[in-house]
């Protein structure tokens, strides 16, 4: 089994590493988060003392980061995973970035005859912890069924999506698709609470039918419940929200629901609200309604 160095120890890159360890893989972490780091040992990992230490003693060096500066500074940067990674490693970049980036790191890695593929996740961090993950990837396909074993290790599904960048490409779609139903659904939400129908009810009564969706069932329950608590925090969909519009702007396609949920992320971290879940969009809404979604 070959022997993987794990970068980016977070609310997913911790238990996407213990599910590693779980089936049998033999890891070597790093995080500037030393808990972080202390907890993954504690679970069976070796710790690395930077990205280029960890690279030197592994074949495959994961990354799970929060964007593409953190990641050209962990993969680029002074000892950096590219000044210790032998010839022939492979690097597997899961964070999810720029796709202009993720092409930007390959073609560097690629003079020093170091293999990149991008392979950003859906599912949060409930799906990281059960090892269900999406994962879409972008890159060779020889390198990606390599990489399969150790993907399925911590995902249900990875689909080979095109050249390296197209994995990201996939996950803004995603993240359009996200954002843009969140915002929907606490739209229709508070708008049968103002109107006096009991939320819950309102969420029973639909999720069957065209409306439903794997955000519906993951989303309403917390929103009832006004559990806040990251999972996915806004910050970030704002950070994948820029990417959506530099990407959708670069070639030309103008996202006018993207922008709109764009500016109500913006207001909500103006509030105060940038580390909480991205359910909390529902914040924004009742602020302007002012009405609460929540169990009668
Ligand atoms: P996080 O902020 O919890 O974790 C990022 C980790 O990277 C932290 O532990 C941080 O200390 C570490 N880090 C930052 N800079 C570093 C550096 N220079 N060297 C070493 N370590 C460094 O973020 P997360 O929620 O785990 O997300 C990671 C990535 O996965 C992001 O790109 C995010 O968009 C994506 N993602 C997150 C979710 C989710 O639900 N949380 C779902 C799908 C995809």
């Amino acid at each position: 089994m070959k022997k993987i160095g794990f970068i980016g120890l977070g609310i997913m890159g911790k238990p996407m590493s213990k599910n590693l360890l779980k089936a049998g893989y033999e890891l070597v972490v790093y995080d500037i988060n030393e808990a972080s780091v202390k907890e993954v040992v504690e679970a069976g990992a070796t710790a690395g003392t930077s990205p280029k230490d960890v690279a030197s003693k592994t074949e495959v060096i994961i990354t799970m980061l929060p964007n593409s500066p953190e990641v050209k500074e962990v993969i680029l940067g002074t000892n950096g995973v590219i000044e210790g990674a032998k010839e022939g490693a492979l690097v597997i970049d899961m964070s999810s970035i720029a796709p202009l980036v993720s092409r930007e790191v390959a073609e560097k890695l690629a003079a020093r005859k170091i293999r990149f593929l991008d392979a950003p996740v859906s599912g949060g961090q409930p799906k990281a912890i059960d090892g269900t993950l999406s994962i879409m990837v972008g890159g060779s396909e020889a390198d990606f069924n390599e990489s399969l074993p150790i993907l399925k290790s911590m995902g249900s599904s990875a689909v080979l999506c095109g050249e390296v960048g197209a994995g990201n490409v996939t996950k803004l779609a995603n993240q359009i698709i996200v954002a843009v139903n969140i915002a929907a659904m606490s739209e229709a939400l508070v708008l049968a609470t103002k109107a006096g129908v009991d939320p819950e009810k309102v969420y029973q009564a639909i999720r069957g039918g065209l409306a439903g969706s794997t955000v519906l069932d993951a989303k309403a329950p917390l929103i009832l419940d006004r559990k806040f608590d990251p999972g996915f925090r806004i910050n970030l969909h704002i950070k994948d929200l820029n990417n959506v519009l530099e990407t959708g702007h670069g070639v030309g396609v103008p996202l006018p629901l993207s922008a709109a949920v764009m500016e109500m992320m913006q207001a909500l971290k103006v509030d105060g609200h940038g580390d909480k879940d991205h359910g909390s969009l529902v914040l924004f809404y009742e602020k302007l309604a002012n009405i609460l979604v929540e169990r009668q």
